[in-house]
């Protein structure tokens, strides 16, 4: 082929933005950003042209162009139809919201707010009361701090409390919690000298009473969010811990990550160490996730000894992990749940956890026949949700998946993502599997028509045969 004559070929910026549907664009979305997707597409073909490919008519140009322009236009973050069955899926945003708490999170964003400001006095207050009362009511604590996520907590308890000084913290609980999150590295980062006891299985008392000096500023507690260790293990309870620091005057520090105000054991999972109970023990600041078991919007929360708060509050690293009205909104409806004794009702993620088998394999059968009457293959199987988001390691609850046997599972999961909105499965013993668990009342339609649609598109594609 004569590549330059291919090249010549090629039509000018001018002239593509004299194209019908090109000008309609330019009116709808502005000639800056059109033109400079006119020009990117260009670029693309010049190199495409040079690999050897012939140049392609004006119309498929135009086309090409259009669809640069939706893909520009088109937020990133979108909403996705979560059929994982895990709850607290960290990929997929952690915890859907209550309608509270969204109704709060809206009403924030619409107009002004009393974020800073006392109704009251007429004067400046404090964006940090919104939320203190209410979690100290429902954790029995004396004070309580919420900043951006639970990661600025630890690093704003350490850095404030124990720069420059020591921290002692067993080394069955030097953890990583993802997306970088590793105790010593936070340490580091706080500018605290890590002082590591006892061994991987094995911590005794004793073990963090020889570490202690007079450096010692505080005996740190994190909870093993995401793995377990089994077998020959021992550990003091944080009540013994908090005996000990009352001794020697230092602080215990407990981050539970997850945290949960709700007992998991009822539901048959193991009981994930509640923030009530850690008060009770006398930690003196406990901090855990807004977004994790609480099932609100991202925060870390920090509740303990109202010394300790105050101090932490005039940290000048507090305003950079300033958390925002809407996050502020979102919280303060989402304990109002738990205040009503409505969070099992209310919050999406308690109402998940809650659901039972016999609900879950009504829906996959509902499901399931739907699916068979529009002609896939599908049946129902027994499967296992899973919690997540740091809580409860291991530990499953039972369910009813819908389950797909197709030639090629990962080939339609592939059409799902792409259906708008996205759905995400899971893809169990070579088969696509839907859990009920996770899918909210209002995206089952939704869901099953994605579910066809990409099926349909990949019979056409010869990929699902089974
Ligand atoms: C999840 C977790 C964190 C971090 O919390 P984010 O809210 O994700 O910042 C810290 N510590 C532990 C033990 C955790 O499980």
């Amino acid at each position: 082929m004569d590549v330059q004559r291919e090249l010549r070929r090629l039509p000018s910026v001018d002239r593509l933005l004299q194209e019908p549907h090109i000008v309609e664009r330019i009116q709808t979305s502005g000639r800056e950003l059109v033109v400079d997707v006119v020009r990117s597409v260009l670029e693309e073909t010049r190199h495409s042209i040079l690999a050897g490919q012939p140049c392609p008519d004006t119309e498929a140009l135009v086309h090409s162009i259009v669809q640069s322009l939706d893909k520009a236009l088109r937020p990133t973050l979108r909403r996705v139809i979560n059929a994982t069955g895990v709850i607290i899926h960290t990929n997929l945003g952690r915890s859907p919201l209550s309608e509270a708490a969204r109704r709060a999170m809206w009403e924030a964003g619409i107009g002004y707010s009393n974020l800073e400001y006392d109704l009251e006095q007429g004067r400046r207050g404090s964006r940090y009361y919104h939320a203190e009362a209410l979690l100290c009511r429902l954790t029995g604590a004396q004070a309580a701090l919420v900043v951006n996520n639970n990661a600025g907590a630890v690093l704003l308890v350490l850095s404030a409390l124990a720069r420059d000084k020591e921290v002692i913290i067993s080394r069955s609980q030097l953890i990583e919690i993802g997306g970088g999150f590793r105790i010593p590295e936070v340490m580091a980062q706080s500018g605290a000298r890590l002082v590591e006891v006892g061994t991987t299985n094995r911590t005794r008392l004793s073990d963090y009473e020889r570490a202690i000096t007079e450096h010692t500023a505080l005996i740190m507690r994190a909870h093993r969010s995401n793995f377990r260790i089994i077998g020959f293990t021992a550990e003091p309870s944080l009540a013994e811990l908090v005996e000990l620091g009352d001794r020697y005057r230092i602080p215990v520090v407990d981050d539970l990550g997850s945290g949960t105000l709700l007992d998991t054991a009822p539901f048959g999972l193991e009981h994930e160490p509640m923030v009530q109970e850690s008060v009770r023990a006398g930690a003196a600041l406990v901090t855990f996730s807004g977004d994790k078991l609480l099932g609100g919007p991202q925060a870390g929360i920090i509740v303990g000894r109202r010394d300790l708060v105050e101090q932490l509050r005039h940290f000048p690293l507090t305003r950079a992990l300033r958390v925002d009205k809407i996050t502020l909104a979102g919280l303060q409806a989402t304990l109002l749940h738990y205040l009503k004794g409505e969070a099992l009702q209310t919050i999406p993620t308690w109402r998940m956890i809650a659901r039972s088998p016999e609900e879950l394999r009504a829906a996959a059968e509902r499901w399931a026949e739907a699916l068979r009457a529009a002609g896939l293959p599908a049946e129902v199987t027994a499967g296992q949700s899973a919690v997540g988001g740091g809580s409860l390691p291991g530990e499953t609850l039972p369910t009813w998946c819908v389950a797909l046997t197709v030639s090629s599972p990962d080939a339609l999961a592939r059409r799902l993502r792409a259906h708008e909105p996205p759905v995400i499965a899971l893809i169990q013993e070579d088969q696509l599997r839907l859990d009920p668990r996770t899918v909210l009342p209002d995206e089952e339609d939704t869901l099953l028509q994605a579910l066809i649609e990409a099926f349909h598109d990949a019979q056409h594609a010869s990929e699902v045969q089974p």
